[in-house]
């Protein structure tokens, strides 16, 4: 066996030895992180950061009361999700309370990557067809369906050319950059209906699946009305509306505690996971019974799991824990405060083109030149480089990775806020 690990670097140096090399890891020279507590990281050397980066843990790093209910439920049962107990139909109608009405079918899944090929394979199953839309530029995951509809080049430059044949894609409706910009981003939704009628014409058209607020392209709004009339354009052509909700979604958004609800929309079938477990493995997929019902004749469904006793409990204590400390109103206040310090900050260095978001889902998007919008890529990494050594962690999205992207903690303190502001502030003007 191994000797113990001496150092972070002779450890990385393990992890690089041991694990495949897609499996990356944030920063050439990372910090060996060992504990948390709320918004903050520590390293092995003591040395504490403040994690802007962390939609996983978003009710916190190392909440007490999920390490309780989590350490009880291991201390009396767990096990596969067949078996009877309370604790799965607790938490399955706890997360079907905070949706509308008709959705209420919960699958419960272990990861955002099966929550959106689930969601999928309910969408062809659903309506016994095939073809779906995606949006460009976009990460749902890496299982079959899920990857087969990511089309960021932002990790696979090849992700276009190597979608399979049932994978048909819309403009990235991306306000800010993109072929329409600003009043003119209005225009995507009539493009993107006229190539779902298009598609409809010529293939069997299962369904659209999108983030519902544009997350791994930079944390930007879709424009008013998209999915009003993208939703409208697949349910006419006899196909079902996806929401991705895995980033976006669980009182993020601080106004909403759906991305969808900030368009307006109803989706079909919703996918989430990351903040439902806290970082605990967990996903899930909400639909209408009747869609719900219609998956059995073609799939098979069962998940060893998701919905255990221990994930369901880990799941409801996480929802509790958002409604007990209020956390979607700090997201939205803290955020708020968060936004308009950015948004000062961009008053004062050209580099920063936009900020981007709501509540506590922001990008601040780094450019050369204000008028062409040239990406600023490499400032972008040096300047996260650089904001690790003042002890903040944040890293890069998008196509171009030159967005950072703004998703802490939801519990996050406004002196956190301002941390991270000035440091922000500092290396922008000592330069990286
Ligand atoms: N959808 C979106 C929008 C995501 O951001 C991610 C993860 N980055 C996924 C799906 C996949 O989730 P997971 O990593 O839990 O499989």
């Amino acid at each position: 066996p191994a000797a113990p690990p001496t150092s972070a670097a002779e450890v990385l140096a393990r992890r690089g030895r041991v694990l495949a090399e897609v499996q990356e890891h944030y920063y050439a020279e990372p910090p060996q992180v060992e504990r948390g507590w709320r918004e903050h990281l520590a390293d092995v050397d003591g040395r504490v950061y403040l994690d802007v980066v962390n939609n996983v843990t978003s009710v916190g790093h190392a909440h007490p009361r999920i390490e309780q209910a989590a350490h009880r439920q291991l201390r009396l049962l767990n096990t596969n999700s067949r078996f009877h107990y309370a604790a799965v139909a607790e938490f399955a109608e706890k997360i079907a309370a905070t949706l509308p009405d008709e959705l209420d079918t919960v699958f419960l899944v272990n990861s955002g990557s099966e929550a959106v090929d689930l969601a999928l394979r309910i969408a062809m199953a659903a309506t016994g067809r095939r073809h779906v839309v995606a949006m460009r530029e976009a990460y749902h995951g890496w299982t079959f369906a899920s990857d087969a509809v990511s089309t960021s080049i932002a990790d696979n430059p090849n992700a276009l050319a190597t979608r399979p044949d049932w994978v048909h894609t819309v403009d990235a409706a991306n306000s800010y950059r993109g072929r329409h910009r600003g009043e003119d981003a209005h225009r995507y939704a009539p493009e993107a209906v006229a190539t779902i009628r298009d598609l409809a014409s010529r293939v069997d058209l299962a369904g659209f699946v999108a983030e519902t607020y544009f997350g791994n392209a930079g944390g930007v709004a879709l424009p008013p009305g998209y999915l009003r009339e993208v939703y409208a354009a697949v349910r006419e052509a006899g196909g079902l509306a996806v929401a991705d909700e895995v980033q976006v979604g669980y009182g993020r958004l601080g106004h909403w505690f759906w991305g969808f609800q900030q368009q307006g929309v109803v989706p079909d079938v919703v996918a989430v996971a990351k903040s439902v477990g806290n970082g605990f493995p967990l996903g899930a997929v909400v639909t209408r019974r009747e869609v719900a019902d219609r998956y059995r004749t073609q799939g098979y469904f069962f998940s060893s799991t998701g919905g255990s006793p221990l994930s369901s409990v880990v799941g409801s204590t996480v929802l509790d824990v958002i409604a007990d400390e209020r956390l979607q109103e700090n997201a939205a206040v803290v955020g708020g405060h968060l936004e308009q310090r950015l948004t000062g900050l961009a008053g004062k260095h050209e580099l920063i083109g936009a900020v981007h978001g709501d509540g506590l889902y922001l990008g601040v998007e780094f450019v050369r030149d204000r008028g062409t919008l040239e990406p600023a890529t490499a400032e972008t990494a040096a300047i996260c480089d650089r904001l690790l050594e003042l002890g903040v962690v944040v890293q890069p999205t998008g196509d171009h990775q030159n967005v950072l992207k703004v998703k802490p903690p939801l519990c996050i303190a406004r002196e956190s806020v301002d941390f991270f502001v000035d440091a922000l502030d500092r290396v922008l003007v000592e330069g990286w």
